[in-house]
């Protein structure tokens, strides 16, 4: 199939451009390199340096004619969310309507959209399946519910069938080292921490360790990156092959805590990772789990590479190659 990767060359595009080449798909990737990277493009992949700001740039990148979508360009921190909510609005909301008429507007069909678990706000019961209520806590996930729903639109105004994809916390590299690019700035806690191992930052803020589980501190579904880049495909699959849209939530079903991902960083590297317990961060859920059960019965997927020891040594690997840009 002839795709387009918008956000191809950030950190889950990537990974997801790898597994659509790898599987014999012809790649375009539609990147502004805000927090994408050259490094992340591949020989094998044409790349367009064009914006989802610029209705231009969409329309001539559109005009070669694609079969499918695959839509990741966002800004992702919850918390700035909620200090800059107008570059929300700008980057996720008027960048994704571009995309959706020019989509529209060309005859691209089919669409896979990079949502996200921050839509279903605090937990009312784990796991989280697609039916818990949507009532996000922050303006990032606010963003990520209403995309959703434009998406229904355009589905019944416009013939677009799409897939909503809920991830839950993306960490982990490729386990092949094919991807080499890596976040900068970013204040997830995989990246953060092999940031403290690298020597790169002082310490590992522990936002909080009274949370009401085991260790006090956080729990998070993570789920690794060729995870999910595997369920774009198999989305991909779904919708084109049964004409039919799709939400589902991606993750591994099984929750760590910062305290276990600290702790095999620190077996894995042998790096001490000093950290300093501080608050919780504002709007921050103690535990998030998900249940994975719709996109194992619909696409045939479920979480292979998502353990705490391949998430850590993953990403260890990656930093590891990296050198400090
Ligand atoms: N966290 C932390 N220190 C950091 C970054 C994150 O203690 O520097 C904790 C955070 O409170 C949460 C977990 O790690 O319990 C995952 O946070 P992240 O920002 O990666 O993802 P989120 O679940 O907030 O989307």
């Amino acid at each position: 199939m002839k795709i387009v990767v918008i956000g191809g060359a950030g950190y889950i595009g990537s990974h997801v451009a790898r597994e659509l080449l790898d599987r014999g798909h012809q790649v375009t990737v539609f990147d502004n390199l805000s927090t994408g990277t050259r490094e992340n493009l591949f020989s094998d992949e044409e790349f367009i340096h064009g914006d989802i700001l610029t209705t231009d740039s969409l329309r001539q990148a559109f005009s070669q004619g694609f079969e499918a979508l695959i839509h990741l360009a966002a800004s992702k921190a919850a918390g700035e969310s909620m200090i800059k909510p107008e570059k929300y609005s700008v980057n996720n909301i008027t960048g994704t309507l571009n995309i959706l008429n020019a989509a529209s507007e060309a005859g691209i069909g089919n669409i896979v959209f990079s949502s996200s678990a921050a839509v279903y706000g605090e937990p009312q019961y784990l796991p989280i399946d697609e039916d818990h209520p949507t009532v996000p806590e922050n303006y990032y996930g606010f963003t990520k519910l209403q995309i959703e729903g434009f998406l229904r639109w355009y589905e019944k105004l416009k013939g677009i069938r799409s897939a909503s994809l809920r991830y839950f916390n993306a960490a982990g590299y490729d386990a092949a080292g094919r991807i080499t690019g890596l976040e900068h700035n970013s204040a997830n806690l995989l990246p953060v921490i092999m940031e403290v191992a690298m020597g790169w930052r002082n310490n590992l803020q522990i936002f909080g360790d009274d949370y009401d589980t085991e260790d006090g501190t956080g729990v998070r579904d993570y789920i690794h990156v060729s995870d999910l880049a595997r369920a774009h495909a198999a989305a991909l699959e779904y919708i084109t092959e049964k004409k039919q849209s799709l939400t589902v939530n991606l993750g591994s079903e099984s929750g760590l805590s910062v305290l276990q991902i600290l702790e095999t960083t620190r077996k894995i590297s042998g790096k001490k990772v000093p950290v300093e317990v501080v608050g919780r961060r504002p709007g921050d859920p103690g535990k998030l789990v998900a249940s994975s059960a719709k996109a194992k019965e619909l696409l045939g997927w479920k979480a292979t590479e998502s353990d705490v020891d391949s998430l850590v040594s993953t990403s260890w690997n990656a930093y590891g190659k990296a050198i400090r840009l």
